[in-house]
């Protein structure tokens, strides 16, 4: 059985757009479209039961953060309909594509069907890639990517009350399931296979984000993976063994291209749909958008996968001008994205050091609070911005803490768009009283900092750089407090000159071997290099200070 929808019994100057995929950047479009073209048909096909729902909120509701079910429905599709005149076809999906007829196959139940179109908009989003577990098929295990998904993980925590979950994969959607299965009152497990949870960070602010897991209990095994499931059984490379009641694979997503591939639209890197500046595929009138999509990277100018909800529906609205005459391009992602475990919010926008080896870059860390430390309730904020000490230009910026992660992380992803050097950094004007923020803002000091490097005023050494330098007989200089050195511990093989009684006992210090001055954070040390340069030793400073250097080595010490 079937049906058909002639392109031809429609009106002349009546378009069909056909849409695959009604989420995030489907609906988007569709919406945005049906407002700038009141008469044409939009039809929108989704292969699951509801459109336009929040995928991202979708971990919130393990726990209950999100208390109903229906909020995770942000518009319902009768809304949709009725406000919007779309032919929703939910529970349909698109099983082929044929572009010089301009149909597509639809299937819904044993019904198939045949949707002719003008233009044909994909927005298939990405899948959750499932690895591949000796035994695992026994053990229950789910993934998230939808509603579905949710509810085949509620109704077995409901139904089965399990004590143990473990999740496969410590990206940002993992931890977040992780997070909420733990406040559920799970015991829960994350196993990743790199070395460090949030691949997306670098070491040192990975390393603080594990600490957090740890400290509420969630057991972490970094550079790890399952080898076999029996029964409850759960068997690591490392030799230990877990007990599990389920698992949840989070190991990352794939394009969902397939369809499109199959059609001969032309796909690239890892599968990603190509597009041009305006999302038109390799085949004519059809046109892609959102986790599917590559996109032209702002820092590296790669093409990259940016599977996030701000670019889809950017594109979905940018890809709807496009087609309705209006002077839109497509310019490309930075990847901005934050994730919130438990107390902290860890945040990055650009790329990270692992991304950006081989080229050009230099660090910055900075250590500051998200308000003055003088008003009540400051909690630290940790920043680190890459920039290009050549052109200058911001290759991107990592940040964690309690409070005003976001800001600062927006305020640069903001400043990348925008193509700011990084010593523009000093000249924004941000928001300032006491309640908010200081007047010589985070952002801010990193334009300071970064100034200090490229006038010369300051010459570092990173964290990574510790060891190695101090097997080559340089000489660690800790001009901290004494308090701060027995409370925070040091390098070793170091000398101890309080920054307070500095001008006094400098001039003991060897002027003929290589200086390396650090405090906790960075601003002591930068006082005692310039009174070091100023007498003509060969100093450097500890970049981002011991802080970072112990968050780097995982606060472990040893040289
Ligand atoms: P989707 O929104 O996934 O929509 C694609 C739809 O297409 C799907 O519903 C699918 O069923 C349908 N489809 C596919 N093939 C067919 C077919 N052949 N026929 C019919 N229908 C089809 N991003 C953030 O920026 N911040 C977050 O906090 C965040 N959290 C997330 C948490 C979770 C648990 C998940 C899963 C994702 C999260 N994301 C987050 C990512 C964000 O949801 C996606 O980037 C965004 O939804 C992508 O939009 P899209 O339109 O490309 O795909």
């Amino acid at each position: 059985m079937g049906y058909n929808h002639c392109r031809s019994k429609l009106p002349v100057n009546k378009k069909v757009i056909v849409v695959i995929g009604g989420v995030a950047g489907g609906m988007s479009f569709a919406t945005r479209y049906r407002r700038l073209n009141i008469a044409d048909d939009i039809i929108v096909f989704e292969k699951g039961p509801f459109v336009s729902f929040a995928n991202c909120g979708l971990p919130y509701f393990i726990s209950g953060e999100i208390p109903s079910r229906s909020r995770l429905l942000v518009v319902k599709e009768k809304d949709l309909v009725a406000r919007f005149n779309l032919d929703i076809r939910s529970n349909t999906e698109v099983i082929a594509i044929d572009p010089t007829k301009r149909v597509v196959t639809f299937k819904k139940g044993d019904l198939v069907g045949h949707q002719s179109y003008d233009e044909l908009v994909l927005s298939p989003g990405a899948r959750p890639i499932t690895p591949t577990i000796p035994g695992a098929d026994a053990l229950p295990h789910f993934e998230l990517r939808n509603i579905p998904h949710l509810d085949a993980i509620m109704s077995f925590i409901n139904e089965k009350q399990p004590q143990h979950a473990i999740i496969v994969g410590a990206g940002y959607i993992g931890l977040e399931v992780a997070e909420n299965l733990h406040k559920k009152g799970l015991h829960v497990t994350v196993v990743e296979k790199t070395p460090q949870v949030m691949p997306v960070f670098d070491q040192e602010i990975a390393h603080v984000a594990e600490e957090v897991l740890l400290k509420h209990d969630i057991q972490v095994f970094t550079d790890n993976e399952i080898i076999q499931v029996s029964d409850h059984k759960v068997t690591l490379k490392s030799g230990n063994i877990l007990h599990a009641d389920m698992l949840i694979y989070a190991v990352g997503v794939t394009p969902e291209s397939t369809l499109a591939k199959q059609a001969g639209v032309q796909v690239g890197f890892k599968e990603g749909i190509v597009v041009n500046d305006r999302y038109q595929t390799s085949l004519d009138h059809i046109y892609a958008i959102g986790d599917a999509i590559l996109v032209h990277h702002q820092v590296s100018q790669q093409a990259a996968l940016v599977p996030l909800a701000s670019p889809a529906n950017r594109q979905g609205r940018q890809l709807a001008d496009i087609l309705s005459g209006l002077p839109v391009t497509n310019k490309g992602s930075i990847g901005t994205a934050i994730v919130r475990l438990f107390e902290q919010s860890f945040a990055s926008t650009g790329l990270n050091e692992r991304q950006l080896q081989g080229k050009s870059y230099q660090v910055i860390h900075i250590h500051g609070y998200d308000h003055v430390s003088y008003f009540p309730g400051a909690t630290t904020i940790d920043l680190k911005v890459i920039f290009d000490p050549k052109t200058e230009a911001i290759l991107g910026a990592q940040a964690y803490g309690e409070k005003g992660i976001d800001k600062r992380i927006d305020v640069i992803a903001t400043a990348i768009n925008a193509k700011m050097k990084i010593s523009d950094l000093q000249e924004l004007e941000l928001t300032y009283a006491p309640p908010y923020g200081s007047a010589k803002d985070v952002v801010n000091m990193a334009g300071y900092v970064a100034q200090n490097h490229l006038h010369g005023l300051t010459r570092s050494f990173s964290w990574q750089e510790v060891d190695p330098l101090n097997h080559e007989n340089a000489l660690f200089v800790d001009v901290r407090t004494a308090m701060e050195r027995m409370a925070y511990g040091h390098i070793p093989n170091d000398q101890h000159h309080d920054i307070d009684q500095f001008y006094q006992t400098f001039h003991t210090l060897p002027k003929e071997q290589k200086i390396i001055v650090y405090c906790q954070t960075g601003s002591k040390g930068y006082n005692a290099e310039r009174i070091l340069r100023h007498h003509g030793y060969n100093v450097y400073q500890l970049e981002g200070g011991y802080q970072t250097y112990m968050k780097g080595k995982g606060n472990k010490q040893h040289v």
